[in-house]
């Protein structure tokens, strides 16, 4: 059959700009989806960082006034992606994070930046770019919400729409005044439309009329059904459960290579795990901590934020370190988590080491290094980082929410009896249960074939995008059939 084509429209994409796992999700759908014959190209923000990246640049589409300024859509390759930049230098060419000023303030004119990008992906969904006539236009996230409400209000055939749902805690909310500004139409405001809470809802807009509803895990896709994990959309999603589905995230296995990575001192596989070793002294090192061989090297690499449930990890550092073990964490976020691990880095040298940033070969070498790798969110979509170190043998000690519930073989006793198990779960989520995680780990690491066995079987396990994209691929065909039908 002819080549499905596919529009996705999303506010970051890597290695060009990335501030979660979105952006990786992004950067990596087009490669996985070419492999099972679907062409994606993507729509993304003329960001400085983007546009400098961008080769060969043609202008595919003109706009005199997009919200308050004149804008083109740029068709071009950048690090061998092939994207649709939109260009409106008014919206876009700001320093630093798509979302917020450099004091973490949103862009007051966030509405506006992200209709902006919506109206376009809507406009090319119409067929405003010669070449590239869409069969299916593809969502991410609040930001790109209301591309699904512009294409249903236009009122000419319009594409299918799938809406991805990364993280259903931002979903977009404007005040209701907005609504004439952001070239919405009257109708929109209600229950069927746009309107959420008496606010604008970007992410409630592409949920209530996108085809396709998916989420980044089959768990996570069945908890924002509920009351706790809905944040308000329960009742919305479980009416329209029949679409909604989730698909789990794989990662890029030629970046987080051990046997090939350039990011890491020595390298090794599945077959060779004792050749990691070097590279947990270089981590040692790297973090000012005791260059030990034994002692037990717990890894975090993180947003330091509620959902990521690092107040656990902060609160369990005492365990960690009664149980002969040792702490590096590279991350970056909420004031008071900084702070905490700042001041336990100072309680504790030599055991306990803190990095805070972004860095993308120091999380590499994390993964290299660390026996463990600490993951206790509260919700957790997906997760990449736990995937990362299935990869790289480092055990994940994770809860058993969403996406850590779908990709992690909790190490029991029945599991290590047939051989299995790649981690540990803990359940629910809170310093006691963090603690016993701790020491049941612990007490697997200490029995040093039944570790090794599990660095074996999670080294082997595939969190490639193999799987996921040939499920994307035929959700996008099943809703192709069923509109041409
Ligand atoms: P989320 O998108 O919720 O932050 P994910 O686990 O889905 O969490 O994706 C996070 C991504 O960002 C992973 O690729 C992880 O390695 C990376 N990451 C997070 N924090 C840092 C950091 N401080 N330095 C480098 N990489 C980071």
């Amino acid at each position: 059959m002819a080549t499905t084509k596919v529009l996705s429209v999303v506010s970051e994409i890597y290695p060009l700009i990335k501030t979660g796992g979105l952006a990786d999700v992004a950067g990596a759908l087009p490669g996985a989806l070419a492999a099972v014959g679907v062409e994606m190209r993507t729509l993304v923000p003329g960001y400085p960082a983007i546009t400098a990246a961008l080769e060969n640049g043609e202008k595919v589409l003109k706009l005199k006034d997009l919200f308050g300024g004149p804008a083109s859509v740029v068709a071009g390759r950048a690090k061998g992606l092939d994207l649709f930049v939109l260009d409106a230098p008014h919206l876009f060419d700001r320093p630093g994070n798509p979302y917020h000023d450099a004091d973490g303030v949103d862009w007051p004119d966030n509405p506006f930046r992200f209709a902006a990008l919506s109206r376009v992906g809507a406009e090319i969904g119409l067929g405003g770019v010669k070449g590239f006539v869409p069969d299916v236009v593809h969502t991410h996230d609040w930001q790109t919400g209301l591309t699904a409400a512009y294409l249903e209000y236009d009122g000419r055939t319009r594409p299918g729409t799938v809406a991805t749902v990364h993280n259903l805690a931002f979903q977009g909310q404007y005040p209701k005044d907005l609504l004439g500004a952001l070239r919405l139409p009257p109708h929109a405001w209600g229950v069927d439309g746009v309107e959420y809470y008496d606010t604008i809802g970007f992410l409630k807009a592409a949920l209530r009329m996108s085809d396709r509803i998916t989420t980044v895990s089959p768990t996570y896709a069945a908890e924002i059904r509920t009351g706790e994990g809905g944040m308000g959309l329960e009742g919305l999603l479980a009416g329209r459960a029949p679409v909604v589905s989730g698909i789990l995230n794989g990662i890029d296995v030629d970046v987080w290579n051990p046997a090939t990575d350039p990011l890491v001192p020595t390298h090794y596989d599945a077959a060779t795990p004792s050749s990691r070793r070097p590279n947990k002294s270089a981590l040692q090192k790297r973090f000012g901590i005791k260059v030990d061989r034994r002692a037990m090297v717990f890894g975090v690499v993180s947003r330091l934020s509620w959902q990521k449930g690092l107040d656990m990890v902060l609160a369990g550092v005492e365990s960690i370190l009664s149980v002969g073990g040792q702490l590096v964490l590279l991350g970056s976020g909420d004031r008071g988590l900084v702070e905490g691990f700042r001041h336990a880095a100072a309680a504790h040298p030599g055991r306990v080491g803190v990095v805070i940033g972004y860095d993308e070969a120091l999380a590499h070498l994390i993964q290299a290094g660390s026996d463990a790798l600490l993951v206790p969110s509260r919700f957790e979509p997906c997760g990449l980082t736990q995937l990362c170190a299935l990869r790289y043998g480092a055990i994940p000690i994770v809860t058993r929410v969403g996406g850590l519930a779908d990709t992690i073989v909790d190490a029991n006793e029945m599991a290590l009896d047939v051989g299995a198990g790649t981690g540990v779960m803990f359940s629910p989520p809170n310093p006691e249960m963090f603690r016993a995680a701790v020491e049941r780990a612990a007490s697997l690491y200490a029995d040093q074939p039944t570790w090794r066995r599990m660095m074996k079987n999670a080294m082997r396990t595939d969190v490639s995008w193999g799987r996921s994209a040939a499920r994307y691929a035929k959700l996008y065909e099943d809703l192709v059939d069923e509109r041409s039908s």
